[in-house]
């Protein structure tokens, strides 16, 4: 949706085509934490961020403590972990700490807070419960890297942990908004239009997909033929999109 927005805003004639009978895909969240940049100026491009949005008071920085895990062994390797971790250097380097947490897409947070010797007390007693504040999977199921992005943020942006509600539903807060600035710029939305085939050139001497041409939309399968595809699917869904 915010391709067909961009692409909009270029001047290019965009037309949108949703699986399911409702657009948002996975967007339908009503709370968002203000380190949330990249959605709400989306939503102060459709206009919906002052109208729609409900602040929760907010008083203080939230900070990862070494003191709440309860033996003196978690103690000691809580207090390792945090210090050898991209958190402190995000005290003084922001951009630094962000690089140094990319290389830990691989690994769960649960592996990479033992790689020091940290152990499952500290889980229990203060990781895990984080992860669930965060409504994120359980530690060791949750990535290093998203575990401690959201700990960096909340740890040096104080506006970063201030909670804010749609008032009202996803689809009317955020998707219906995004709807009518595609509509507002002659956007074509599409729904319950499956893109089942790309249709491709190929190249004879590789046998390799090249130029993409179009997209065949439907159980008919009706070819469309565009300048440009951009196939913005789910996993599973690009997965039954036949190349
Ligand atoms: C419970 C939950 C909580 C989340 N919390 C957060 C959070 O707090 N912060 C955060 O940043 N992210 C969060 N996310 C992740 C976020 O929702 C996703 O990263 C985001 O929605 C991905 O957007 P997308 O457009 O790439 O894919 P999707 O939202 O999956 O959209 C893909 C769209 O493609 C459509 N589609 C599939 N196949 C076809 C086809 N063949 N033809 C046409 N259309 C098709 C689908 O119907 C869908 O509308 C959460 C996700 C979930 C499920």
């Amino acid at each position: 949706m915010i391709s067909a927005m961009d692409l909009a805003d270029m001047g290019h004639q965009v037309e949108m085509f949703e699986l399911r009978p409702f657009v948002g895909g996975k967007m339908d969240l009503h709370v968002y934490f203000g380190c949330y940049y990249n959605l709400f100026e989306i939503m102060k491009r459709t206009g919906g961020f002052d109208k729609n949005l409900r602040v929760k008071e907010h008083g203080e920085n939230w900070v990862p403590s070494t003191s709440v895990p309860s033996s003196v062994e978690d103690k000691f390797h809580n207090a390792v972990r945090l210090r050898t971790s991209p958190i402190v250097r995000d005290l003084v380097d922001f951009d630094g700490a962000i690089d140094m947490v990319r290389e830990f897409d691989d690994i769960t947070f649960t592996e990479w807070f033992t790689q020091l010797g940290g152990k499952r007390g500290s889980f229990d007693r203060m990781w895990d419960a984080i992860a669930y504040a965060l409504g994120f999977l359980d530690c060791d199921y949750i990535g290093a890297r998203a575990m401690l992005t959201i700990c960096m943020l909340f740890a040096i942006r104080k506006e970063a942990s201030v909670l804010r509600m749609l008032d009202g539903s996803p689809q009317t807060g955020l998707h219906n908004p995004i709807i009518k600035y595609l509509e507002d710029c002659d956007a074509k939305i599409k729904l319950s239009a499956p893109g089942r085939e790309l249709v491709h050139d190929i190249d004879r001497k590789t046998d390799l997909p090249t130029r993409v041409r179009g997209i065949k939309i439907g159980p008919g399968e009706v070819y469309h033929e565009f300048d440009t595809v951009i196939c913005a699917l789910d996993v599973p869904g690009i997965k039954k999109v036949h190349v």
